[in-house]
């Protein structure tokens, strides 16, 4: 490892470019500010997608590689952590965005007031949310129509109010689809169609999303799909101040004597180590990576980790939890033009959302129906995994299965945590992030009942067999890691303040997932994407004016 000469100072530096950290560099760049991105992930090409399920699930393609990137697991502090794949999701430009399957529902209103809406939860840490919907409500609106989104102003009637519909209209109706919205109907349920991180017209230059089953899992190779690499990437690019390094590693974020951030260091691919300062640096590497950085960003002024003197920094982690039930069908329940449709989600529903204490717990989640899974990778529990009868069971059941998910809108617990493991280090030497987790009585009772209820939407569609996939643990199986920097008004409990901003270092920002102060029962990139937009606002209008005053 050499070290070469720093590269020039700017006004922002950003950690990570997913979801959180590209919205911020396209509002912030096109506002005039110098910015530099350095994502640690490659900068895939559309030559480098294709539906290859054994390169992209099964070759840690996008994954990381547990060899490399591993992280540690455990349920509580007596369990000794072992290492895992936990909570895999895509380390490349664009982020968590390139490979996902761009849900983007917006959050209900009582999303925000949890707290006060169910009090003090034995056993949780439920807050309210220092901001209301009203005010993310214009970011929302912004990244549906400069990202690219499809869907229906006015279908989900649990919706809050919108000052605006949808740029396209929504994405078609899948057999499953079809086949899900005849059952709900037939039980008194509403659906309505799943927005969608596509265009489904020519909008802005971009090509329509044509429907195949390569949708989550794998990066488009047309422009059809919605991702901060086909959309804010290149619009941060175009203005000529953002410098987005990719394969470049961020160890450390640095503070001066006055305990202000003053930049970062890096290893670029050729293991060159640099500092790149900056006026303020924002932290996106997602809500497992962003407190690990912040946990190793040790130094005398900040000896537990920067920003973290509440000792809050990746505590109440979330991590929504896909758990779903699975009918078997006598007949086919494909259609006939889409052979494979994939893990394209076209419809869903927010029926069993809010909250109904005569279910037996509090909270509630949205519900979409899917495919059972890839055509190599899918599995249901008994299903034979290896010679005539697994070729038998491809046969049987592949064709004729789907199922219905949830996402657990779990609790937030202070032990439940992502702290920095004492025992693994990374390839680069660095310590791992390790998580400790065991759910909530609220979340099994929630899990198990809407697992059931999903049960019975199948039955109601037709199917011979139903077959439940509960919980045990959380497995990060969604990739929604959610809730380790809070944000929150009172410092001594949260490690943000409503702008995002540390409660400790005031030119330092955390604007990806890490910020959710409670989990949802939704997908989170909309939020995500809406709030760091809210926020880098905020910065253009009041807090850039204070660093050019030291
Ligand atoms: C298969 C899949 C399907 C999904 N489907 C949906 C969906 O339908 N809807 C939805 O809302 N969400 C979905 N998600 C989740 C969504 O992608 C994430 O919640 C979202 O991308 C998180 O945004 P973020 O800004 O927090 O982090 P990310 O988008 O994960 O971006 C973080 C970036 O920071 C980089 N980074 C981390 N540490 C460092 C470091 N030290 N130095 C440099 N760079 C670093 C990472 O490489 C990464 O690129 C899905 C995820 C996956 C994997």
């Amino acid at each position: 490892m050499t070290t070469k000469r720093n590269p020039e100072p700017v006004d922002v530096v950003i950690v990570g470019a997913g979801a959180g950290g590209a919205t911020a560099a396209k509002v912030l760049t096109e506002a005039g500010l110098k910015v530099v991105g350095l994502e640690r992930g490659p900068w895939l090409k559309p030559e480098h997608a294709s539906g290859d399920e054994l390169k992209y699930l099964n070759r840690n393609f996008i994954w990381q590689d547990p060899k490399l990137k591993p992280r540690t697991y455990r349920q509580n502090d007596q369990e000794e952590a072992v290492i895992t794949n936990f909570s895999a999701t895509p380390q490349v430009v664009g982020g968590g965005t390139t490979h996902w399957g761009g849900m983007v529902p917006r959050m209900a209103e009582s999303d925000f007031k949890l707290r006060s809406l169910h009090g003090d939860v034995p056993g949780a840490s439920l807050v309210d949310w220092p901001i209301t919907y009203d005010e993310l409500e214009p970011y929302y609106t912004r990244v549906e129509w400069e990202f690219g989104t499809s869907g229906l102003a006015g279908a989900n009637k649990w919706e809050a109010w919108r000052s605006r519909g949808y740029p396209t209209k929504p994405s078609p109706l899948s057999q499953i689809g079809r086949t899900f919205a005849t059952a709900m109907a037939k039980m008194g349920h509403s659906t309505f169609p799943m927005p969608q991180g596509m265009v489904t017209e020519p909008y802005r230059g971009r090509e329509p999303f044509s429907e195949n089953g390569f949708w989550q899992q794998y990066p488009d190779p047309g422009t059809g799909k919605s991702s901060t690499l086909i959309s804010f990437i290149p619009d941060a690019i175009a203005t000529g101040r953002y410098d987005l390094r990719s394969d470049c590693y961020v160890s450390e974020i640095l503070v001066g004597s006055d305990g202000r951030a003053t930049g970062v260091r890096y290893q670029d691919e050729d293991g060159d180590e640099f500092v790149q300062y900056a006026e303020a640096v924002i932290v996106c590497g997602g809500g497992i990576e962003t407190p690990r950085l912040l946990l190793m960003s040790t130094s005398s002024l900040f000896p537990d980790g920067l920003g973290n003197g509440s000792g809050m920094v990746g505590k109440n982690a979330t991590f929504h939890q896909y758990s779903f039930s699975v009918g078997l069908f006598d007949k086919e329940i494909h259609d006939p033009l889409y052979g494979w449709a994939g893990h394209y989600m076209s419809l869903c529903s927010f029926d069993f959302y809010e909250t109904d204490e005569s279910r037996g717990h509090i909270l509630g989640s949205l519900i979409f129906p899917s495919m059972i899974g890839h055509p190599i990778n899918w599995s249901f529990p008994g299903r034979p995994s290896w010679g005539p009868a697994a070729k038998d069971a491809d046969r049987d059941f592949f064709n004729h299965s789907m199922k219905i998910g949830m996402l657990l809108h779990d609790m937030p617990v202070e032990s439940n945590r992502v702290d920095l493991d004492p025992n693994v280090k990374d390839a680069w030497g660095l310590p791992v992030a390790r998580i400790t987790h065991t759910p909530h009585a609220n979340d099994f009772a929630h899990e198990r009942w809407q697992v059931a209820k999903n049960g019975e939407i199948l039955e109601a569609a037709g199917a011979s067999k139903v077959i439940p996939v509960n919980m045990e643990r959380i497995t990060g199986n969604t990739s929604h890691e959610l809730g380790t920097a809070r944000m929150g008004d009172d410092p001594s409990t949260s490690v943000v303040d409503r702008w995002c901003r540390s409660h400790e270092v005031p030119n330092l920002y955390v604007f990806d997932a890490s910020f959710f102060p409670t989990a949802t029962g939704i997908n989170p990139a909309l939020t995500i994407m809406a709030n760091a937009w809210r926020c880098a606002d905020r910065i253009l209008q009041v807090d850039r004016h204070d660093w050019k005053k030291r």
